[in-house]
């Protein structure tokens, strides 16, 4: 019973804990930073307690390669991306292009960002895995063999900027008000950091519809021909709209995660290069 309550309680949990810090007056990057950290830090000690494959488990060598990838990923090149696209969308009068969906029930708004934004998402995920330049972007995220949560952010900073940039575009754009953006920010991240962790849960009540870490592994398959499956961030409504939907029930876990006959060194200047060198 506790493993299927895991992924709800961890997703709706933090909303909920956000938005309260928030309504309490602390700000939004405060509120959405501290809940954050807090999963994070509850996740490292429920993965060593309770490990999906003991396998997994972090090795202490590539534990400065992920805290990199996280602290700069996470702070610093996200920011600048949000940024940039925030004052582009000012400018180009298309900041609340869609605002009366501001006046919506807070549920309702927050429905729509995560669908909106996953499916844009989707559509350069899928480019990512298919063309050239998309691949030399997105390989760093695949070369995880290991999965557990500090790989999450295990992504070229070029992947970074144009997904964060893609998000906060549909989200400036649609008008939804600041609580849902919060929320979004939350189920999101939290959905990102539980759906590459390495703990023990039962999630088959959602892989149908979200993305789990069940669906996500599959993504991560090291056959190509599995992997490119499962490309919604948040959700799976668009996998299965456009028929790359692979479900658990139908496609059992992979045995080895990462990429077929690349093998790419652990190390941040490596990952740096990669899209130059491939
Ligand atoms: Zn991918």
């Amino acid at each position: 019973m506790a493993k299927k309550l895991i992924f709800p309680a961890f997703i709706f949990g933090s909303v909920l804990l956000g938005l309260w810090l928030f309504s309490m007056g602390i700000s939004f990057s405060f509120s959405a930073l501290a809940v954050i950290a807090g999963v994070m830090v509850v996740l490292t000690f429920l993965e060593r307690k309770f490990p999906h494959r003991v396998a997994w488990i972090p090795e202490k060598r590539t534990a400065v390669l992920d805290v990199q990838h996280t602290l700069l990923n996470s702070i610093f090149f996200s920011s600048f991306a949000k940024g940039v696209v925030a004052a582009a969308v000012t400018s180009l009068g298309l900041k609340n292009a869609f605002s009366p969906i501001h006046g919506l029930n807070f549920w309702i708004q927050l429905a729509i960002a995560l669908l909106a934004a996953d499916l844009f998402v989707y559509g350069l995920h899928r480019w990512f895995h298919r063309s050239d330049l998309g691949w030399k972007i997105h390989a760093v995220h695949h070369s995880i063999q290991k999965m557990h949560f500090w790989a999450a952010a295990r992504s070229h900073p070029f992947n970074v900027i144009v997904i964060t940039g893609a998000e906060v575009l549909v989200l400036e754009a649609l008008g939804v008000s600041t609580e849902a953006i919060l929320a979004w920010t939350l189920w999101m991240s939290v959905n990102g950091l539980l759906q590459h962790c390495n703990l023990s849960q039962d999630t088959r009540f959602f892989d149908g519809w979200l993305s789990t870490a069940a669906v996500h592994r599959i993504h991560h398959s090291k056959i190509a021909e599995i992997g490119n499956h499962n490309f919604g961030t948040t959700t799976m409504v668009w996998d299965r709209i456009f028929g790359t939907y692979l479900s658990p029930l139908v496609q059992p876990e992979p045995s080895e995660m990462g990429i077929q006959n690349l093998e790419i060194r652990s190390s941040y200047r490596v990952h740096l290069r990669l899209p130059f060198r491939i």
